[in-house]
């Protein structure tokens, strides 16, 4: 039987080393604090293990692949590119663990005391640690944050077995490529696999329920993503809901109903329906924790549970899946803990960044939300292939459109929101995600100077052109 051992206190116990938890744990050791970090998997948590750097890893390899098939463009002649999956995971696993090394050595020098096993809270802020190691054990905090993330939902009718039916956990280590797929549901996670599917050979179709690709982007971007996946043989079908498969006999390969009676036959199904939060292990029951219908933990807007001293953070609360809001709610925690009175998040001003081909990323109104709520904007929308850069690039598809608020005067003033399509957008946010957030005017952006050729002055042009003058558009 395991052995029980006398409680150890510490300032914070984080339960979770996701992005959320590490990032609580590495922060408050930083300011000081005491820290445990309780993990019953691996530190790094879904981003690093099975979600963000696992799935950027193999879409960079679709990136060089179609870059290489694409090379006799630029007259460099590369016949036959081919792909060998086995090197190609075996270089995704290696960037994940280095990382992870990295992760652990940095929680080592910042001394913060990680224990393995399942955790678990009890009352009087006290988490019991179980499955680990060390035996069953009990940790006291000053203050507790439950971290404990989500995992991928599942759809009735299409029961994961990780061979004909995938999610996201299991589709990043398949060490085949399926020669034709279905992604169930075309969010962001879904739009990826299917580029990345497409990109390295496999015959993609992507479903989704809903009217539009990509939820919640500005329609004029999803429709980008859209033109440029059907370029590429991406069939995409739009309010299209999945009623269930039929292995078919020989085990390689399904027949997927959907739709009104149709069906199709594909290798591998990867259901992409979205995330649901993980709370059945914290025994919350015995707690004042409330959740709401959909699962999450319910926080004030400093992270704050109904249980005093006890925060819930990342996933597990009801604010956008994104590993850096993840960071920030763990640095929102230790700073409320430091009674450093911070301000809350505006999630409504959270860069979001998608990599699929081509990339997508925003922070703030898309045109549609900053109408809905009663805004009276200005847009600007300007085309990557007036960009120089994209063009030498190769890489035309895409826009930058900027969405202000507009004067009394009826000129652009405050930005808004400001949504990309096209390529390395992901990488060229910043500059829109700060003037966003700082609030700062069409005006203040205009007269800032971008370096040319860069694909990043196409997001100068566009603020320019909101002063009623522009250079190239
Ligand atoms: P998690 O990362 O889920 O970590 C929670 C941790 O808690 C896990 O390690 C788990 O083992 C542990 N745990 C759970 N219960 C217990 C318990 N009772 N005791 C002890 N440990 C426990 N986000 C982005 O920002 N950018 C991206 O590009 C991006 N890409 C993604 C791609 C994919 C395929 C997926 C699936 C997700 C992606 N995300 C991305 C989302 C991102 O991974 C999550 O938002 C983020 O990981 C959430 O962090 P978290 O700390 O809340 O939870």
């Amino acid at each position: 039987m395991a052995k029980e051992r006398s409680t150890e206190r510490f300032d914070v116990v984080v339960i979770g080393a996701g992005p959320g938890g590490y990032a609580t744990a590495l922060y408050g050791a930083a300011a000081g604090l005491d820290i445990a970090l309780v993990e019953k998997d691996k530190v790094g948590g879904t981003c690093l293990h099975r979600g963000c750097i696992p799935a950027k890893e193999l879409l960079e390899t679709a990136s060089v692949y179609r870059a290489v098939s694409g090379a006799k463009e630029f007259g460099v002649l590369a016949d036959q590119p081919a792909v060998d999956f086995g090197v190609t995971q075996a270089r995704k696993q290696k960037v994940v663990d280095q990382l992870y090394r990295g992760l652990s050595g940095l929680l080592g020098a910042r001394k913060v005391t990680v224990h393995e096993g399942t955790g678990a809270l009890r009352p009087d802020n006290v988490v019991r640690v179980t499955g680990g190691p060390s035996g069953d054990l009990e940790l006291s905090g000053d203050h507790v944050v439950l971290a404990s993330g989500s995992e991928p939902r599942t759809i009735p009718g299409f029961e994961v077995d990780g061979r004909l039916v995938v999610t996201s956990d299991e589709l990043l280590e398949i060490d085949e490529l399926p020669s034709s797929a279905v992604v169930v549901g075309g969010g962001a996670i879904g739009c990826e696999f299917a580029s990345m599917l497409c990109d390295l050979g496999t015959t993609v179709s992507v479903f989704e329920a809903l009217p539009k690709i990509l939820p919640g982007c500005d329609r004029d971007v999803a429709r980008v993503v859209e033109r440029s996946f059907a370029k590429r043989g991406i069939e995409v079908k739009t309010g299209v809901a999945v009623k269930g498969h039929t292995p078919n006999g020989s085990g390689r390969g399904t027949t997927v109903q959907y739709g009104d009676g149709e069906t199709i036959d594909v290798d591998l199904v990867v259901v992409s329906v979205g995330r649901r939060p993980l709370a059945g292990d914290l025994g919350l029951d015995a707690t004042a924790v409330v959740l709401d219908e959909g699962g999450h933990v319910e926080v004030d807007d400093r992270c704050r549970t109904a249980e005093p001293g006890v925060y819930a953070i990342g996933d597990l609360i009801a604010t956008p899946q994104l590993a850096h809001v993840g960071f920030a709610e763990g640095m929102l925690v230790v700073k409320d803990i430091l009674g450093e009175d911070p301000l809350p998040l505006d999630y409504g001003k959270v860069p979001w960044a998608i990599y699929c081909h081509p990339e997508v990323a925003f922070a703030g109104h898309s045109e549609e939300s900053a109408k809905e709520a009663g805004l009276d904007v200005v847009v600007s929308k300007h085309r990557y292939q007036s960009n120089g850069r994209a063009l030498i690039l190769g890489e035309p598809d895409g826009l930058v459109k900027v969405i202000a608020e507009k004067d009394a005067d009826g000129r652009a003033g405050r930005l808004l929101g400001v949504h990309m399509v096209g390529p390395w957008v992901t990488e060229q946010l910043g500059q829109g995600y700060l003037a966003v957030n700082w609030e700062a005017t069409v005006d203040e952006v205009a007269s800032l100077v971008q370096p040319h050729p860069t694909l990043s002055e196409l997001f100068g042009e566009t603020v320019l052109s909101l002063t009623g003058r522009g250079l190239h558009g």
